[in-house]
C-alpha cells in the first residue's frame, strides 16, 4: 500500500472511531469477536455481539450478510483481537491531588479505562466528590468507570463515635465500608454495625492484636492485601528485631518482607480453609508491593515517560511523611526477602483457591511507583506469575470481583442480559498478558495485530482508547510544564 492509500485507510479510521467514541447509541454491534467469557471457560467465536441499551441483547455467530449487520449502522470491526468482559478494579482510590498539586478527575478515570476497567470499588477518598463521579457516571455524563463508594474509617474508635460517623455515611449512597488498622475492639463494633445494614466491609488488617480469624468470625467480604492472613498462623507474635518502631515505615514495609516465611504450614491451611468456607475473599493486590522486590523495575516503568503525573511523580519520591514511599534505605537483602516472601504468598493464594476461596484483582495505583490502570495490568500478570491459568486470572478479574460486589447477576460476563461492560484487545490476551497495555497500541492497518485495548465499552458507551491516552499524554504534558517536575522521567 503506498502511503497516499495508508493515510487514506487511517484517517477514515479515525473518523469512523470519533462518530462511535462516547456516544450513547441505542443500538451497537461489536462484529467479529472471539469472546472471553468470564467464567474460566475458553475463548469462542467469532461472534457479533448486539447491545440494546446499555445491555447484551444477543450473541450470533458471526456472518458477512447478515441482517443484524445490514440494519445496525453502528459497527465496531473486533476482527484479529479479543472480546472480554470489563475489568472490575476492587482496590481503587480517587484522587483529586497528589503532592499538593492538582491532578483533576478526567487523568485518572481515563487511565483506568484505558486499561479495560468498567468498575472500580473506591476504598477511601474524597467522599463528595467521589459520590458526585458516581452518579454522573452512571448517567453516562462523564467519561469514567462505574463506581462502587466504600468510605474508609481508620484506626481506633469507640463505639460511640463508630455509630455517630457511620450513621452519618449511611445517610449517603454508600455501597459498604472500608476499614483500616483497627484493634480487636473497634473492628468488632465497626463490623456490627456494617453488619446490621447489610453493608459489605472490605479490610485492610495492620499488625494488631486481630487478624484473619476475626475477619472469618466478623463475616468480612474482603481481606485487602494480606495483612491478617499470616499473621493468623503464626507461633504466638512475629519474630521483630528489638529497636522495630512500626510508626517508621522503612521498618514496617522491611519486617512484612519476613512476615510469611513464619506462617505455620499447618496453621496457614487452616485459616485459608476457614476465610473459604465461611465466604471471605481475597483482594490480594500482589503489584502494590512488586517494588519492595524490585525497586528498579518499579521506577523505570517505560509508561511514566508519557503517562506519569508530576502530582504522582513528587509523591513517589521517597519521603517519610509520604504514604509509601519508604525507600530511602532499601537493601537487596530487603529484596531478597520479599522475593522469598511472594514465592510463600503464591502459594497460599492458589491453596486458598483450591480450598474454594475466592480471589479478586485490585491495584490500590497512587502509591510506591504503581500508575492507575498500567498497575492493574501489572496485577493481572501477577495472578499468573503466582500459578493461576490465564483464563482463571480474567476470572478474577471479571466474574469474581463482580460477585463480591454482590453484582454477581448484573455485570463480569459476556452474556445475554448482562450490562455491556466489555474490553476489545488488538491481540489475544490469553496467550499474552502483554497485549493489554497500551504502550503496544499502533494505529490498526489492515490484517496486522499490533497489541493494545481499542475499545472499552461501559454500559454500551464506546470509549476509543487512543483518543483517551491522547487526552492524558496531553493533561500530563501541562501540568508538567507547569510545575518542571522530572525526578523520574528526563
Ligand atoms: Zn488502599
Amino acid at each position: 500500500m503506498n502511503k497516499f492509500w495508508l493515510l487514506m485507510v487511517l484517517s477514515s479510521a479515525w473518523v469512523h472511531a470519533e462518530k462511535l467514541h462516547n456516544q450513547k447509541h441505542d443500538e451497537l454491534l461489536v462484529i467479529n469477536a472471539m469472546v472471553v467469557a468470564g467464567v474460566g471457560t475458553p475463548a469462542e467465536g467469532p461472534y457479533d455481539i448486539h447491545i440494546k441499551k446499555g445491555i447484551i441483547h444477543d450473541l450470533k455467530a458471526s456472518k458477512d450478510d447478515s441482517d443484524l449487520r445490514k440494519e445496525i449502522k453502528q459497527q465496531i470491526d473486533a476482527k484479529n483481537g479479543h472480546v472480554l468482559p470489563g475489568f472490575i478494579n476492587m482496590h481503587a482510590h480517587s484522587m483529586n491531588t497528589r503532592a499538593g498539586i492538582d491532578m483533576s478527575q478526567p487523568y485518572q478515570h481515563y487511565l483506568w479505562l484505558s486499561a479495560g476497567i468498567t468498575t472500580i470499588r473506591d476504598l477511601g477518598s474524597n467522599l463528595e466528590q467521589t459520590l458526585k463521579n458516581k452518579a454522573d457516571s452512571t448517567k453516562g455524563d462523564i467519561i469514567a468507570p462505574r463506581i462502587f463508594v466504600y468510605p474508609g474509617i481508620w484506626g481506633n474508635h469507640t463505639e460511640k463515635d463508630l455509630k455517630a460517623r457511620m450513621s452519618d455515611l449511611l445517610k449517603k449512597d454508600i455501597d459498604g465500608f472500608k476499614f483500616g488498622m483497627m484493634d480487636k475492639q473497634t473492628f468488632n463494633a465497626a463490623s456490627e454495625i456494617a453488619q446490621k445494614h447489610n453493608m459489605p466491609v472490605a479490610n485492610h488488617v495492620g499488625v494488631e492484636d486481630m487478624n484473619a480469624w476475626d475477619n472469618i468470625k466478623a463475616g468480612t467480604t474482603t481481606i485487602e492485601h494480606w495483612y491478617g492472613v499470616p499473621d493468623a498462623a503464626l507461633h504466638g507474635v512475629q519474630n521483630f528485631p528489638a529497636d522495630m518502631n512500626y510508626s517508621n515505615e522503612l521498618h514496617r514495609f522491611r519486617y512484612a518482607g519476613r512476615l510469611w516465611r513464619e506462617a505455620q504450614p499447618e496453621k496457614l491451611k487452616q485459616v485459608l480453609n476457614a476465610m473459604a468456607e465461611n465466604g471471605v475473599a481475597w483482594d490480594p493486590t500482589l503489584v502494590i508491593y512488586e517494588a519492595s522486590r524490585d525497586l528498579q523495575r518499579a521506577v523505570t516503568s517505560p509508561w511514566f515517560q508519557d503517562y506519569l503525573h508530576p502530582g504522582l511523580e513528587k509523591f513517589f519520591q521517597p519521603d517519610a511523611d509520604s504514604h509509601g514511599s519508604f525507600f530511602w534505605g532499601w537493601t537487596s537483602e530487603d529484596e531478597t526477602h520479599w522475593k522469598n516472601n511472594y514465592q510463600i504468598w503464591f502459594k497460599a493464594l492458589r491453596q486458598f483457591s483450591d480450598l474454594g476461596g475466592t480471589i479478586t484483582t485490585g491495584e490500590d495505583g497512587g502509591y510506591i511507583y504503581q500508575l492507575f490502570g498500567f498497575g492493574y495490568l501489572r496485577e493481572l500478570q501477577l495472578h499468573q506469575e503466582a500459578g493461576f491459568h490465564p483464563l482463571e486470572v480474567i476470572k478474577h478479574a471479571t466474574v469474581n470481583s463482580a460477585k463480591v460486589l454482590g453484582q454477581g447477576n448484573h455485570l463480569g460476563q459476556i452474556r445475554i442480559g448482562y450490562a455491556a461492560d466489555m474490553v476489545i484487545v488488538n491481540g489475544n490476551p490469553l496467550a499474552d498478558f502483554q497485549v493489554l497495555l497500551p504502550r503496544n497500541i499502533k494505529p490498526i492497518t489492515g490484517d496486522e495485530t499490533t497489541g493494545g485495548i481499542t475499545w472499552t465499552i461501559k454500559d454500551g458507551i464506546p470509549y476509543h482508547i487512543p483518543t483517551l491516552l491522547k487526552s492524558v499524554k496531553d493533561m500530563v504534558k501541562e501540568s508538567r510544564a507547569e510545575h518542571k517536575i522530572d525526578y523520574l522521567v528526563n
